[in-house]
């Protein structure tokens, strides 16, 4: 078969197939990473039983990393610090963009953990690493809700602070906590696209940026 019938005969569909093999064997067939910038994006996972045991080796790596959350001198009942308790701990979407916005509605930092210290979030690194209550306050846990997930609210006088898409509590309903206490792990329940915390801070009623409140650690 000569160009010519591949480009005017039956040779037509052929030259057609042969492109899309192209275009798939250059973009298609490669599996896509994970997009770490963008997680809290729109992929709905299962939501997942906790495994503490497998985790015990996650919670090690955090004790000597710790930012001192839980003797942080803020007043105990306004949000103040990194709930993930690291020096590790990234962003990997800010406040008031993507899923974010607006603001006034869903205004939230996502973080997440570099597991390996090469600047960026790691799932391995992330997954099931501990959350820890910013503010004293009043524990209220939503499981399996959307598109939060797992979820729990700690609500002071003034203060709320949100921790979304948990992969399971380490808390009871109704519990009081303190700054520091440990309440849940990091997951990707809800809708999420790979492991983060997504954090937010409620001041008065008004949704607030976290890291006017210490959400990331210097
Ligand atoms: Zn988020």
């Amino acid at each position: 078969m000569d160009w010519e019938e591949l480009a005017h005969g039956k040779g037509h569909w052929l030259l057609v197939a042969a492109a899309l093999v192209g275009v798939w064997l250059a973009f298609g067939h490669t599996a896509h990473p994970p997009v770490l910038s963008n997680w809290g994006g729109d992929v709905v996972q299962q939501n997942m039983v906790p495994q503490p045991n497998a985790l015990s080796a996650l919670f090690s790596k955090q004790a000597t990393q710790t930012t001192g959350l839980a003797s942080d001198p803020h007043p105990q009942e306004m949000a103040w610090g990194n709930p993930l308790d690291s020096t590790r701990c990234v962003m990997t979407q800010g406040y008031g963009v993507g899923s974010h916005a607006p603001a006034a509605v869903w205004g939230a930092v996502d973080l997440a953990i570099d597991g390996n210290g090469g600047g960026q979030a790691t799932p391995e690194g992330t997954f099931g690493a501990p959350v820890y209550a910013t503010m004293s306050g009043v524990v209220k846990l939503a499981a399996n809700t959307y598109p939060a997930g797992n979820h729990i609210w700690v609500s002071g006088e003034h203060f709320k602070t949100g921790y979304s898409h948990l992969k399971g509590f380490a808390v009871a309903d109704g519990a009081s906590v303190k700054r520091g206490q440990l309440i849940g792990y990091v997951g990707s329940t809800g809708e999420s696209s790979g492991p983060h915390l997504d954090y937010q801070v409620w001041k008065d009623g008004a949704n607030v940026n976290p890291l006017d409140y210490g959400a990331l650690p210097k």
